[in-house]
């Protein structure tokens, strides 16, 4: 179905998880899956829990870094099993595979799943535009990580049959993961520059004005005017696309 859609899970700790997850995807016409340092990965157990899905798991990547799993990836989202210290704008599965799924038509987009153990770290969701948490028992809220790809994957083949209604076409011309990588890098500096940003206290600014560009869905004639009035409190007259 949709060769856009890459779903992407970090750090997996089971073999079997990927199996399964990989099953989960092929049962959901889903074929894209990215594996950021899974351990023991190619794996008997992975191949046996994929029951058949053997192309989906041949098929997949592995990378060594989340950055790397997300280049031109126009639009993000990352799973969460809780709630976080700074909310991060957080969407319900159905409303989020609607999302997914339109973001789509337009480029590459991503579904990044966490640990077993620990989920995904803040570094990690930063990266990403919304959050999505399956509804659950708040006692016991966390699925496991093949039952949590069954579920979205679910929530995205019902989306594709057009159950759900569209969100509004946004055609404009988003940046890819690593463009907007780049641009929170020179805010980062320049603030730093600036002594706006305290070296000693960096944290919460930077997840906070990460959350805001994130949320407004910057594209490259935005990022470029961004990074020229950044270049210019940087004390640069001029600034070149290609030099920071
Ligand atoms: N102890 C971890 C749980 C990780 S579960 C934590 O508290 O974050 C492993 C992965 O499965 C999660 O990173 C997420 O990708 C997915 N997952 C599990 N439960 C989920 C839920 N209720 N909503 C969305 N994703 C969930």
């Amino acid at each position: 179905m949709k060769t856009s859609i890459r779903i992407v899970l970090v750090n997996t700790t089971h073999p079997g998880n990927i199996g399964a997850a990989a099953r989960a995807m092929k049962n959901m016409g889903l074929a894209r899956l990215c594996l950021v340092q899974p351990q023991g990965f190619p794996c008997a157990e992975a191949t046996a829990r994929a029951s058949g899905a053997d192309d989906v798991l041949a098929n997949a990547v592995v990378c060594q870094s989340l950055e790397q799993a997300l280049a031109g990836c126009r639009f993000v989202v990352g799973t969460s099993a809780r709630s976080r210290r700074i909310s991060w704008p957080v969407e319900n599965p159905r409303q989020c595979a609607v999302r997914l799924l339109q973001e789509s038509k337009q480029g590459e987009v991503a579904l990044v799943f966490g640990r077993e153990h620990s989920g995904l770290t803040n570094e990690e969701l930063e990266k990403c535009h919304y959050l999505v948490h399956i509804p659950s028992n708040p006692d016991f809220s966390s699925l496991n990580l093949a039952a949590a790809v069954q579920v979205l994957s679910y929530e995205l083949m019902m989306a594709q049959t057009g159950r759900s209604a569209q969100p509004e076409e946004d055609a404009r011309e988003l940046v890819p993961a690593e463009e907007m990588e780049s641009f929170f890098g020179h805010l980062e500096q320049t603030l730093l520059e600036l002594e706006f940003l305290n070296a000693h206290q960096p944290r919460k600014l930077m997840r906070r004005l990460r959350r805001l560009f994130n949320r407004a869905r910057l594209d490259k004639t935005e990022v470029n005017i961004l990074r020229g009035i950044l270049a210019a409190a940087q004390g640069r007259k001029f600034y070149k696309k290609t030099g920071r």
